[in-house]
Parts: structure tokens; sequence; C-alpha cells
């Protein structure tokens, strides 16, 4: 048994534990290394406080659940798994004996989804409450939401390195608060005196050089953002340590356990620690005299514009910058080394954002519909999220068809809250398994929830991009990496091998782990795998598409890299994925460039991963998202209209046809327009209209008791526009002209008598005695006409007559070259007043002409027969 070492939290033990004896909640304030975490679980359970209860500890982190225990477990002389217990995500350490358990934030909210009431439990730690994870502002509402209605006796507690405690303990019920100051010693910060363009790894073995030049006598604790950056930095200061007798060791999440004991343990070497943020508040280590601080980290969140998520390496707030460099004063003074400048720092933002502002919340929303609370913007939240970002989820989850319209969880959605998993990759799986490929799913749904297996994918993305680039081609690249995958497994996980490979261990062990452990959730041992079978990828592509069913795209121009997305806008492929000629994919990851990056020439968002779908898959699978539109156009080239409809999946185009039956009204429409554009005269014979119009007229005049309607060119316009009734084109709409069409129209104005009256008192023919079927010309306001040669008249005494015999047609009688001769009503003055001189001088002129001296005697020979 290890000997317990005094801490500053002990002496405040006594006071912890007779307040929580008169009240259900309680904020604990003590600095990292206080004690808080290894000392408070156990002191509670110890006296009683839980009852006949467990003690549970919420850790925001694995890596802080797993070693809390151990190292509880150590103090009291026994082996996690007995007392003492964990449990992460995916892995459980604990026995019959267990009474005290640490666990990871999210596994608490599905333990609430099986046991609503926690019955076995009396006391709740919530741990590093500062960190604000989003899951433990879920676990903090909904235990409070437990306690406040059918758990009254359950006691809460939440720990904290920085709090501002009021907030908290104002929801806990105005609870007590109680302040361990532990004890801090002064560690003087210094700054980079300018900005640093060196990689980030050359600056801290720079950094470390110095301390070690200036003297170190002790540990030093590097922050760097994440696992890739340990390794590089691994590489660089590895050399530098050795010299000085120090072992450089890392410390992150992805670690095999035995390593991260080893970086937190005391060591004879001195040593070098590179760790991400898990070693600002969570895990302490003793003997560090100084830190070197990026001032970088990883930092999870999504964009609030586009709802995609994104993952970057995002600078610490002021408050995490200040707890790295405390980290080097916990038990004599001393130094950190800040890799950015004063300025840098002074312009931080004081504190982070929590996650709850931050991140998608389509997880913890499916766990409050399935903890029965159907409207979460009503829900009691510690601090509420943004009606934007609950929204979103529940769009999401209505998509992915978790829950209905009334926001109940659907039997689908039962199915995927058995994974603890995001929704998007839970609803695969629940796919995959209905389509008999849960297995490779499985490792699919890991493959998109760990980091890359390739290990270049972390270190640069531009020179992988370019490497693979030259490589694989394929339908998706979840395929292409389940099939790495693979060849890792036929490889045995060999880490040599692996690196060989170009893949990364640590990452593929990860994957290797979380899908045999989705394996084991699944309703059904899932069927052996079969490699390469054309109809199991079709499956995988399929239950792919329905985590992702709001993340369709198109590409824009074959085999290029610009895609559009269903939800809007464009983005661009990853010069990395495989997916180069698929027209349709959907865009498994993709990131948000809007916010880093500010130098990048392209700042649309890139699809990491992407996978082929087919368009047909839509239909079959989201016909309620697909909407139809027809346009109507009017192509003037081919004088005609043209009917597109187009079937959409949101802003993408998934059919487009060229169809005749669609909307005829709407086509009647548009010819129309056309045709009134180009005119009355492009389409009928302007006289032959003006005939018409004016032989209305005239009857109308003439017989005003018929009561004729004024018919005008306005009619005439009209009438073309209703001749285009089920036509399509100008060809359509002259032939029916031709056909009398547009004047039939016109006539359809008219009664059937005035229709009669109108033909017999304004007819368009006549006879003359030489000449049969002669036009007579009406024109608006003029008396009716005709024109002939003077020869066609001889042998009348007068000529015709219109309007019943009212009205005499004026008459133009013409020389032998066309020209009038006279232009009469009169044709018996004309016989006797002027044709007797005319006759002579029309004989001089035309002498192979006939002139009969009495015309009325004269042979009328039809000239035009
Ligand atoms: P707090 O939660 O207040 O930050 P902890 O309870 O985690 O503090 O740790 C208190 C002290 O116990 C640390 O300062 C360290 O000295 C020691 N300690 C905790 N965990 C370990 C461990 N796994 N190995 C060695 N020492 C540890
Ligand atoms: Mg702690």
């Amino acid at each position: 048994m290890t000997r317990k070492l005094r801490l500053p939290v002990d002496s405040l033990l006594p006071e912890v534990i007779a307040s929580l004896r008169h009240s259900s909640g309680l904020v604990i304030v003590a600095p990292p290394g206080a004690g808080k975490t290894t000392r408070v679980p156990p002191a509670l359970l110890d006296a009683g406080i839980a009852g006949d209860g467990e003690v549970w500890v919420l850790e925001p982190r694995r890596l802080a659940a797993r070693m809390s225990a151990r190292r509880v477990a150590e103090e009291r002389g026994e082996k996690p798994g007995e007392t003492v217990g964990y449990q992460v995500r995916f892995e459980e350490v604990s026995g019959p004996r267990t009474r005290l358990r640490f666990l990871t934030e999210g596994v608490l909210t599905r333990r609430l989804l099986s046991d609503p009431q926690l019955k076995n439990v009396g006391v709740v730690v919530l741990d590093e409450f500062h960190e604000r994870h989003l899951q433990a502002d879920l676990a903090l509402a909904l235990l409070r939401r437990l306690q406040r209605t059918v758990r009254p006796e359950l006691k809460l507690v939440a720990m904290s390195a920085t709090l501002a405690a009021d907030p908290i303990a104002e929801f806990l019920g105005n609870c007590p608060i109680l302040h361990s100051e532990g004890r801090r010693f002064e560690v003087a910060i210094e700054h980079a005196a300018s900005h640093d363009n060196r990689l980030l790894h050359e600056q801290t073995a720079a950094a470390l050089r110095r301390l070690i030049a200036e003297g170190l006598d002790g540990d030093v604790l590097v922050f760097l953002p994440g696992a890739a950056e340990i390794r590089q930095a691994q590489a660089a200061c590895e050399g530098i340590a050795a010299e000085a007798g120090m072992l450089v060791l890392p410390l992150h999440g992805d670690l095999p356990a035995a390593a991260q004991d080893r970086a937190v343990s005391p060591t004879s070497q001195r040593k070098v620690i590179l760790s991400t943020n898990v070693a600002e508040t969570s895990i302490t280590i003793d003997g560090v005299v100084a830190v070197i601080d990026s001032g970088l980290a990883r930092v999870a969140s999504h964009s609030p514009w586009s709802g995609l998520p994104v993952l970057n390496v995002a600078r610490v707030s002021q408050a995490s910058a200040v707890q790295r460099a405390g980290r080097a004063g916990r038990t004599r003074p001393g130094r950190c080394l800040r890799l950015y400048t004063a300025q840098d720092f002074a312009a931080r933002p004081a504190h982070e954002a929590p996650e709850i502002q931050r991140l998608d919340l389509a997880e913890p929303v499916l766990e409050l519909h399935a903890a029965g609370i159907t409207d979460p913007s009503s829900f009691e939240w510690f601090e509420a999220p943004s009606p934007h970002s609950l929204d979103a989820a529940d769009r999401l989850l209505r998509q992915l068809g978790a829950i209905d319209d009334d926001g109940r969880v659907t039997e689908t959605g039962r199915l995927m809250l058995r994974f603890p998993l995001h929704p998007r990759q839970s609803r695969l799986l629940v796919e995959a398994e209905r389509r008999g490929v849960a297995d490779d799913a499985c490792v699919i749904a890991a493959l998109i929830g760990e980091r890359d297996i390739r290990q270049t994918g972390i270190l640069s993305d531009r020179r992988d991009e370019r490497s693979e680039a030259a490589a694989a081609t394929g339908p998706s690249d979840l395929l292409y990496l389940l099939d790495l995958f693979a060849e890792a497994e036929a490889a045995k996980f060999a880490p040599e091998r692996l690196r060989a490979m170009n893949l990364d261990p640590g990452a593929v062990m990860a994957v290797d782990r979380v899908s045999r452990q989705l394996r084991r959730m699944l309703n059904k041992r899932p069927a052996a795998r079969v490699h390469s079978d054309p109809q199991a990828d079709e499956a995988l592509l399929i239950s792919i598409l329905t985590g992702c069913p709001d993340r369709v795209a198109r590409r824009r121009r074959k085999n290029e890299a610009e895609l559009l997305l269903s939800g809007g806008g464009a983005a661009v492929l990853s010069p990395a994925s495989v997916v180069r000629t698929a027209e349709f994919v959907v865009a498994v990851e993709i990131e948000d460039r809007r916010q880093q990056r500010q130098n990048s020439r392209s700042s649309a968002p890139l699809i990491r991963l992407a996978s082929q779908i087919e368009p047909e898959w839509l239909l079959d699978l989201f016909s309620d998202a697909l909407s139809e539109t027809n346009e109507l156009r009017w192509n003037a080239q081919a004088e005609r209209v043209e009917a597109t409809s187009r079937l959409w999946y949101g802003q993408v185009l998934i059919d487009e046809s060229r169809s005749v039956t669609a909307e005829p009204d709407k086509a009647a429409r548009v010819l129309a327009e056309a045709a009134l554009n180009a005119g009355l005269r492009a389409f009928i014979d302007e006289t032959e209209l003006a005939r018409f119009l004016a032989r209305v007229e005239f009857v109308a005049r003439t017989f005003p008791e018929a009561g004729l309607p004024e018919l005008t060119e306005a009619d005439a316009r009209a009438a073309l526009a209703e001749l285009c009734a089920k036509r399509r084109s100008f060809a359509e709409l002259r032939e029916a002209v031709r056909h009398g069409g547009l004047i039939s129209l016109l006539q359809a104005k008219l009664t059937a008598e005035q229709i009669a009256l109108l033909a017999r008192m304004a007819p368009e023919r006549t006879s003359l005695a030489g000449r049969r079927n002669v036009r007579i010309n009406y024109e608006a306001g003029r008396p009716p006409w005709i024109e002939s040669r003077l020869q066609d008249f001889f042998g009348m005494t007068a000529g015709p007559v219109v309007a019943g015999g009212r009205v005499p047609l004026v008459l133009h009688l013409l020389a032998p070259n066309h020209r009038p001769v006279q232009v009469t009503t009169d044709l018996a003055g004309f016989w006797q007043r002027i044709y007797p001189q005319t006759r002579r001088e029309l004989s001089r002129r035309y002498p192979r002409h006939q002139w009969p001296e009495d015309p009325l005697r004269g042979q009328a020979k039809d000239s035009r027969e």
C-alpha cells in the first residue's frame, strides 16, 4: 500500500462530509493537485454519504477516469475492479464489491436511459466541472431533474479547479460552496519576444534546450495540441533530453495504459512529459518544475453557419494558459515558457466557450428524447444551448428517422440508442444490420469515429494529399479504409508492419477495439465478412448514406473536385479522397475551413471522407425529401416552348428531363407571350385580318340594328393568345392560323345570325360579267371596293352591290396596264358619259384589245379563265 501523503483537501474532508449530511448538493473548489479527485470520493463512500448506494464520479476524460480509479484503488491497497472500478465508453472494470466508480460523462447519460432512477447510486460527483463538457452539462441537468423529482435523497457534488462557483451552487439549489486553497508557488512566466516562424516541434526543442542550459533541475511538462504534434516533438527533443540524462514521455488518451502510467508516476530519471491538455487539470504530475506551453489545443466544435463539424487546433483561453503555467508551481517556485507573445496572450478570450455552445447536439438531444423530454428547448439546462443548435439537432434526428414528428423516439431510434455513438454512426449501423452487413459496418463506424488510420493523414495535409493522390481510386473512402484495415488485420496488427504500410498503429488499434466492442452490441452475431462482394459493398454504401442524409453532394463537373451540397453551397473534395469519378456522393466527414487558415485561398468546406451513392437510393429511402420543379422556357431558336422537369434533393439536382406533358396551361401562356411579342403580322396576313375586321365594321355600320360588336386588333391579339391553348410552337400556331383558326375565334364573338348576316351583307367575293370571283375589299371607314379590268364590266349596266343592295361597290376600272381608268359607283353613267371618249384613247394605245362601241353589247370574255 502506498503511504498516503497528506494533501490540502484532506483538511477539508470533515467539512465536506458534514455539509453533505444535511444538504443534497455541494460545490468544492480547489486547485489542481489538491486531492479532490483522489480523496473526496473515497471519503464520501467511507462516511456512508451514499447510504447503501454507490458513489459515482464523472470524469471529463477516459484517461482521467482510468488513472483516478487506479490511484484510489492503490491508495486503498486494492486493484481496480474491487471496491473501486471505472467505466469508460466500451470498457468497464468493476466487480461485485465495487462501490466507487469513475465514469466518463457520456456513460452516465447512457446509464440513465436503462436505469432512469439510478437506483443504486447515492452520490454523483461531477469532477472537473469547469471543463464544461457537453455531456457533463447534460448529466448535471438530468441528475438535478432526477433529484427534484423521484430521487430527492440523491447527493450531487460538483468539483472544480477554476470554477466560478456561484452559478453551479445556485443550480444545485443554492447549495454550500467549500474552498481549499492548497499550496501554490510562484511561477515565472516568459513569453516569446516575437512571433516565431519555426515549426512547433522546433520551437519546443529550442525551449527545452534553453531550460536545460539555464540549470533545469526537475521535470518538464510540455503542452501540445495532439498526438501527432507530440510524436513530432518527441523526435525533435529526444537527443537534447538524452544529453541531459532525461526521458521523453508522451501522455495522451490514445496511449496504452502502461505508457500513460509511466508518464505520470515518479521515475528515478528526470523526464520531459509531452502532453495534451489532459495534464492541464485532470492529471497532476509531481516533480514538474518547468512548463513549456504551445498555447494550442485541439478543439472540436461545429460551425453554426453550416452545421458542419470543425476540428482544429485552436489557441487556448487565458484561463487555460494560467492553469498550464500553474503546473510548474505545485511543490516549489517554477517557470513557464510560453511559445507565444505577451500580446498574443492578452488578445485571447478569458475563458473557453462551453461545449454546449459550440458542439453538435444530435447525440444528447436524442438521449433527451429517449428520456421522455420531447421538447429539449424547455428542458432545464444548466446553461441552455442556442435554439438554433437545438433545432439543427432535432432536424437531423428527424432526417435520420430517429424521432417522429411528435418528438417520440422511433423504432429505428431505439435501435440506434444501443450504440454509444453519434446518431449518424448508429443510424449507419442499424441500416447495415438490416442489410446483413453489420460486421463491416462496425469497422466503418469506428473508422468514422476514431482518428484517421493513415499515418500521414495527421501529420501534414499537403504532403500526404499529394502522395495519396497518386494512389487509389474507388467508390468510397470508407470502403478504401475498410480494405486498409483488413490488410492491417491480415498483418496481425504488428506495429512495424503497420508503419511500413503507412498506417498509424495507435489509430488502427483504436478502430479494432471500438469495432469489436460495437460488434458485441449488435442484436445478433453478424455473418462472417465476405470481402469485395459487390452486393455487400452496395449495402454498405447505402448504410453510409442513411447516416448522412443531409450531406448529399453532386460533382459540379465531371471528375472535378468541386461539389454542390444538398444543404446549399459548395465544398471541395480533399485530394486525398479516392472518390475521383462518382457523380453523387455523401460527405461523411466535412470540415468547415472558414475560421481557420485565414491565409488559405479557398475557404470552401473540405470533404475529407466521401462515399458514392446512386440517386435511385434517395428515391427509395428519402422520397419525402425529394421535390420536383417544372420550368417552361421559350426557345427562341426553335420557336418552341420547352418544359424541363427537375427532381431535387435539397439543393442537389438529381434528375432533369425534357417533358411534354407538364402543365399545358403554363406552356400556352409562355407561347402566347412569345407570339404576342412577335406580333400578329408574324402569323396572319395583315390585309386578311384588316379585311375581316372591316367587314364586321361595315356591317355594324350599315345595319346598326343587328348590334354587331366592335372588333379591333386587340381582339385579334386576344384571339391569337387563345389559339395558343394546347400548342407549344410557332409552327403549330401558324398552322392553326392558316386553317382559319384566328378568324374563327374572332367570329365566335358574333352570334350565328350575325355571322350569317356578315356573310350575306358583306360577301368576300363577287362576280362580274367578264370575271368570276373578284375579291371585295373592305377597309375601315371606307366603302367597299373592287378592282378589275374595264373589259370585265362589258355587258353590265350596273356594278355589283352589297349590303342587300344598299351599298354599291366602288369600282376601280383598270386599263390593260392595270392603271385605273376610272373610279366610280355609277357604271351606267360611266358608259354613257366617259366611255366613248376613253374608248378612243384605249383603242389607240391598245389596238390589239377589243373596244366595242356599245359596251353593253360587248363580248365580255372572262380574261382570267
Ligand atoms: P485534484 O483532483 O485536486 O487535482 P488529485 O486528487 O488528482 O488532485 O491528486 C492529488 C495528488 O495525488 C496529486 O498532486 C499527486 O501528487 C497525487 N496523485 C494523484 N494521482 C496520481 C497518480 N496516478 N500517480 C501518482 N500520484 C498521483
Ligand atoms: Mg482532479
